[in-house]
């Protein structure tokens, strides 16, 4: 029977296929396709694995002491009996032999789907025997971790691989939660949409799936336990709503919504390359957001004139506390500035904490882990000072990369004067060290995020020091309305339309203006077409955004005449309902 999920939607668009769901194994599970030449060793794993732990059951099972209860012996045989019974030994093979699933991710699903079998059944005792099938896979998956010599990668590590084949039906993945790092994995996978349980819409998750380029939803809270392992599921980014198991007729309306989708796509591509310059002739600096130097290509190839943010935190995420050194920081940036072939490079110093820990842990588990706040912790350029020697080295990489093209520092989260300070004192010290060491770079501007209602508020003040801004309008939401940004519990309270997150945007935008300073806006605001002509009536020039967003912002920017859009913006500024206003004097 069909049924309907609600989450939150992130990005644009229609995706159906058949689900992939990474469950939540208390081991590490390795997830990746296996070639054709391979299925056969594939199961000769399983079964070798099979037979080591059908010895080692028996082996339990005799050394057991003589007066041990009996209950445990029998136990020992329901396991066997479980390793041997088809609904897991032929059933995980056929997820090897058709699904081309290498041994422990056909396990795994096919846990899945005995467990839930397990929790449909009315008899007590019946149901509880889920545990056991669970502690006979773990046996199997421990003993194939083992015979690799290794601990299995991560889930979406291994997956990354997934690319690599081209299975006969779309895949999209299901997920109760994915870090942020964790999914910077899938974007070149074969995976054409997502869904995760948890998950707010400006969450770091959030951002890199729509990064993407796919269709996705978030904040689904029920989808991985309603959605089955292999379901036909069709994510309707737009309407944030997921169907799992589509009637033939509703499948019919969303591949045609699909193919209309596609189209518009196609006509938008078409302004790649024309300049973004409004009807009244003022041109509109469209930049890229990136995560990795390897998304400059996608950048200039959207028609972005520059990075306006390169999220630096990702180069340090998932490295089991190896931080990356300054030869290999210069390396990234440098290749993030050589792809850009001259166009400026942003380059934010790190902003790890919150919902980007540096180790491996995702939304939920640090939820559950840290008590406390992290989104008020330290994170960011708190952080970074908190660890002085880490964060000159970082500026005397991005220093370094400056001498192969336009660079510019970017630092987030600043808050008080005496960081400013601070910063300078470093990038000053890191100056010198490059000099002393012989080292080349070039002028380089640096400048603060607005993301922290003080930023805004004493806006003035740090321009005075600064370059230029950046608006974090993901932050200054987050930390205006007191609304963990991470958080779906909560996300219908985080507005952007909020009447003070709008009076603080105006704020800084003005303000910057009044000092002859670039200001920039690089949060999720700035590739959202439901703000462009509302930002360009403010007076801002300059926008950061994924790729994947360029060219339909730049239509708006094309259509948008920034003399009548300037008249509007003091009435929704003061109005109560600035959405209302606005979209109501628009329609007008
Ligand atoms: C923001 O806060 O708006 C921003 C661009 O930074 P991040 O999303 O990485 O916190
Ligand atoms: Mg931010």
């Amino acid at each position: 029977m069909s049924i309907q999920i609600f989450g939150l939607p992130i990005s644009r668009g229609v995706a159906i296929g058949r689900a992939v769901l990474i469950a939540s194994s208390r081991v590490d599970v390795d997830h990746y396709f296996v070639a054709e030449e391979q299925v056969e060793s594939e199961i000769g794993r399983l079964r070798a694995a099979r037979d080591a732990v059908a010895e080692e059951i028996l082996a339990l099972k005799s050394d057991l002491p003589a007066e041990a209860p009996a209950e445990l012996a029998a136990l020992l045989d329901v396991h066997l009996m479980l390793l041997h019974d088809d609904t897991l030994s032929e059933a995980t093979k056929q997820w090897i032999e058709q699904r081309h699933y290498n041994a422990e991710w056909a396990l795994s699903a096919q846990l899945e789907v005995l467990a839930r079998q397990f929790d449909e059944m009315e008899d007590d005792y019946l149901r509880e025997r889920k545990a056991d099938i669970e502690q006979v896979v773990e046996r199997l998956l421990r003993q194939m971790a083992a015979s690799a010599g290794r601990g299995a990668p991560a889930a979406a590590e291994a997956l990354a691989g997934a690319r690599d084949f081209g299975g006969a039906d779309p895949l999209v993945l299901v997920a109760s939660d994915v870090a942020p790092a964790d999914m910077l994995h899938f974007k070149r996978s074969v995976f054409t949409g997502f869904v995760t349980d948890v998950g707010g819409r400006t969450s770091h998750t959030a951002i890199v799936a729509r990064s993407m380029d796919i269709p996705a939803v978030v904040g689904a809270r029920e989808a991985s336990r309603l959605i089955r392992q292999d379901d036909w599921v069709v994510i309707d980014g737009d309407a944030g709503v997921v169907i799992v198991d589509p009637s033939p007729i509703v499948l019919e309306e969303y591949r045609f919504r699909r193919r209309q989708s596609e189209l518009e796509r196609a006509r938008l591509d078409r302004l790649r390359h024309t300049p973004a310059v409004t009807l009244d002739g003022v041109p509109v600096e469209l930049l890229a957001n990136i995560e990795l130097p390897g998304d400059a290509p996608a950048a200039l190839e959207a028609g972005a004139v520059g990075v306006g943010l390169f999220r630096s935190e990702f180069l340090f995420l998932n490295r089991g506390g190896d931080l990356p050194g300054e030869d290999e920081q210069y390396e990234a940036y440098r290749d993030a500035v050589l792809a850009m072939r001259g166009l400026p490079v942003t380059i934010r110093t790190v902003d790890v904490g919150a919902d980007k820990p540096l180790e491996r842990m995702s939304a939920q588990e640090l939820r559950h882990e840290h008590g406390l706040n992290p989104a008020l912790g330290l994170r960011a350029i708190r952080w970074s000072l908190a660890e002085p020697g880490m964060f000159r080295q970082q500026l005397r990489a991005i220093l370094r990369a400056s001498a192969h093209g336009k660079v510019r520092i970017l630092i987030p989260m600043v808050a008080h004067l005496g960081e400013v300070r601070q910063v300078f004192e470093a990038v000053a010290r890191a100056k010198a060290q490059l000099d002393d060491g012989g080292f080349a770079y070039s002028r380089v501007e640096v400048g603060a995020m607005v993301e922290v209602p003080a930023a805004a508020v004493m806006i003035d003040r740090f321009l005075r020091h600064f370059d230029y801004v950046s608006v974090g309008t993901n932050d200054l939401i987050q930390y205006t309305l007191a609304i963990d940004r991470a958080d779906e519990s909560v996300s219908h309270l985080y507005d952007p339309w909020h009447p003070a997150v709008l009076g603080l945007l105006s704020r800084t935008i003005e303000a910057a203006g009044a000092a002859g300073k670039p200001v920039c806006v690089c949060g999720e605001m700035a590739g959202d077409t439901a703000f462009t002509e509302l930002l360009l009536a403010m007076g801002l020039r300059s926008f950061s955004m994924h790729p994947a967003r360029v060219s339909a912002v730049k239509q708006r920017v094309l259509r948008a005449d920034t003399r009548q859009l300037a008249q509007r913006v003091r009435a929704a500024l003061d109005s109560d309902d600035p959405a209302l206003e606005w979209s109501g004097r628009r329609s007008s």
